[in-house]
């Protein structure tokens, strides 16, 4: 095993679902979604650092809310990882991780399962295991339906409970102003919700069955089609998430919509600019965090085609950012935190 490298960064990008469907519910319990998915450019941050066999595996986070025991994400994904290497971290290597939180937590933004995913990736780089983005996402299903997205990433047309990702290329250039309310919606929450509002499952349009097809896609094609099952059965009990709504459509996005279960709305803007001041106006009611921020950031991996299941691609899915030691000033500022 090839253990050049001691201590890596990753980022993990959030995402919104441009299209979220929610169809039946299948025998194992969970939902088949149909879900066009985007990487957006707000990020956490990992560290990974290889230590004494008697560390151990541990975690390390900058938000106190969040646990850093086998509850946390990262950690269960770092134990797959290193259960199916045939390393336990308790004799073979100890593993001290860093994470940096800038992603709202329970926020349909899928900060935990995209943590999930860069531990993967990290530890795939770190450890020299050479795993493919396919084999990647089979480990990251048994973490989380969405964990294997985040390999095909930037923008995926996503079925299945999460398990079927096909990448697709999504051309042009949108930003998108995020606007969490300040409070969290618990994803299983959402789902108990959804059954009991809706009378039917919803069945697939013809233009979405069409959509299935394509490779790839403009913003021009997707933004008439944006619609997401939960936001109805939401607004209902959450008002104020249709007020967000409201309010970015008023301050110019083309298109608002909730991302995944909630509670994050989302606008989506043609430049910079128009973003930076819909956040401004948008993000100032009381509770309220907005983030501009742009698609397909230069940070995730651009994908211009469609992976098939079983090709092997050696590539790390997740931007490796140093691959050396880094300084003590730029240790220092990592666990500074977020900005
Ligand atoms: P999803 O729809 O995939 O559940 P979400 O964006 O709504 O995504 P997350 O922020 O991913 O929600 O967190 C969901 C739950 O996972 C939270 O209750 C949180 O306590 C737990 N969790 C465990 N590890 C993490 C992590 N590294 N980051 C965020 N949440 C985590």
């Amino acid at each position: 095993m090839n253990r050049t490298e001691q201590d890596i960064r990753v980022v993990a990008p959030a995402k919104v679902n441009l299209i979220l469907k929610v169809l039946d519910r299948r025998p194992d319990g969970y939902h088949n979604i149909w879900s066009l998915m985007h990487t957006v450019g707000l990020e956490d941050e990992l560290r990974f650092e290889l230590s004494p066999p008697s560390a151990g595996l541990r975690l390390h986070c900058d938000d106190a809310a969040l646990p850093t025991d086998g509850r946390n994400l990262v950690a269960q994904a770092a134990s797959l990882v290193l259960e199916r290497a045939g390393l336990p971290a308790d004799r073979t290597m100890g593993l001290d991780i860093h994470l940096t939180k800038r992603i709202p937590v329970a926020a349909g933004l899928a900060g935990g399962s995209s943590d999930a995913a860069a531990t993967i990736a990290g530890l795939n780089r770190l450890l020299g295991l050479g795993w493919s983005s396919e084999e990647m996402a089979r480990v990251g299903q048994a973490v989380g339906s969405d964990v294997p997205f985040f390999f095909f990433a930037p923008s995926a047309l996503v079925r299945g409970r999460g398990e079927e990702v096909a990448p697709v290329t999504l051309t042009g250039t949108r930003w998108v102003v995020l606007v969490h309310p300040g409070f969290p919606i618990e994803t299983r929450w959402a789902y108990e919700r959804l059954a009991s509002t809706r009378q039917a499952v919803p069945t697939l349009s013809p233009t979405l069955r069409g959509v299935a097809g394509r490779t790839s896609l403009s913003w021009e094609d997707v933004i008439p089609l944006m619609e997401n099952d939960f936001e109805e059965a939401l607004a209902q009990t959450h008002q104020v998430l249709r007020e967000i709504k409201q309010d970015l459509l008023a301050a110019g996005a083309e298109a608002a919509l909730l991302s995944g279960s909630g509670a994050t709305v989302f606008g989506v803007f043609r430049d910079k600019a128009s973003a930076v001041r819909a956040q401004a106006s948008v993000g100032r009611a009381s509770g309220r965090r907005a983030y501009a921020v742009q698609t397909g950031a230069e940070s995730v991996r651009r994908t211009p085609r469609r992976i098939p299941c079983e090709s092997v691609d050696k590539e790390p899915a997740f931007p490796i950012r140093s691959t050396v030691r880094p300084t003590p000033r730029q240790t220092a500022e990592l666990s500074g935190g977020a900005s």
